[in-house]
């Protein structure tokens, strides 16, 4: 395919990232009915792979999703993973850390929620708010996160090297749709919940996080842990492509379920 997003969007290692390069409202040329109608198809394919992986329970993988509030982390898990096994997918949500979170290292609480042999995790935000949020914030100092790049590359290959098959997903909205959003969520009873007005200080500070994005995506994505930029002003687009990467990368993992007893084959149960 000439426009393959799983090859356009990934971030090759040592790519210098400039978020204003890449469009939040791409829709491929796909048109909205046939795109929802083909997510239904690779859901399918995932259940199935999903199913191996589960099965073999040998291996991994590590959906790490990470964006600007409101772009959807929440409704992609919902739509990706609605249809999956849910014994074999754990997602972890990681918001401000507690007080015993707090008192270790920032790969701690991590670490404890990569996913077990068999499993799917999906990390809702993750180890990088420490190069984020943290940074943007002030809530450590420049030598003190400067120096978590190499950390979360370590720590990243660690988990590969361990049979881990580790992707990360950065959803893409624009500053605009981003507006939209917050506002809905402010006007709807049902989803006012989710608005905070902390959510205000941090669009404020949108800058500051393009550019502690920017250089999370140019210095931690590699061959064997890579980034996506995923664009996330339309939902539909969004749940495709994260659907089609994830596909990729569970399909290159080629699970193959464990061998059955001899024998079994033509056996009938009375
Ligand atoms: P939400 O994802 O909307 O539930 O919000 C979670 C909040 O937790 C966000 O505002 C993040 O910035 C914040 N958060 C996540 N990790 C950290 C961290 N390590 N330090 C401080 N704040 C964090
Ligand atoms: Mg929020």
């Amino acid at each position: 395919m000439a426009n393959d997003p799983v090859k356009s969007l990934k971030i090759e290692a040592g790519n210098k990232v400039r978020l204003r390069s890449f469009d939040t409202d791409d829709t491929f040329g796909w048109h909205k009915e046939s795109a929802l109608a083909e997510l239904e198809q690779v859901k399918v394919q995932l259940e199935v792979v999903q199913q191996r992986l589960f099965g073999e329970e040998q291996r991994s993988l590590l959906l790490v999703l990470q964006a600007m509030d409101a772009a959807g982390k929440d409704g992609t898990i919902r739509s990706i993973f609605s249809g999956m096994n849910p014994a074999g997918v754990v997602v972890s949500n990681f918001g401000v850390p507690s007080e015993e979170e707090s008192a270790h290292d920032y790969l701690w609480r991590a670490h404890a929620h990569t996913p077990a042999k068999g499993r799917i995790g999906v990390f809702n935000r993750s180890y990088y708010e420490d190069l984020l949020v943290v940074r943007v914030k002030g809530f450590a100092p420049r030598p003190v996160w400067s120096k978590r790049f190499e950390h979360i590359n370590a720590f990243e290959q660690m988990l590969v090297d361990e049979g881990t098959t580790v992707v990360k997903i950065f959803l893409n909205v624009s500053k605009e749709v981003q507006r939209q959003r917050l506002q809905e969520r402010l006007d709807d009873p049902e989803k006012r919940w989710k608005f905070r007005k902390g959510d205000l200080d941090d669009r404020k500070l949108w800058p500051d996080y393009t550019r502690a994005y920017e250089d999370v995506l140019s210095r931690t994505s590699r061959a064997d842990a890579p980034w996506y930029v995923v664009p996330a002003d339309h939902n539909w687009v969004r749940n495709l492509v994260v659907a089609k990467v994830l596909l990729h990368h569970l399909e290159r993992m080629k699970p193959r379920l464990p061998e059955s007893e001899p024998g079994l084959e033509g056996l009938v149960v009375e």
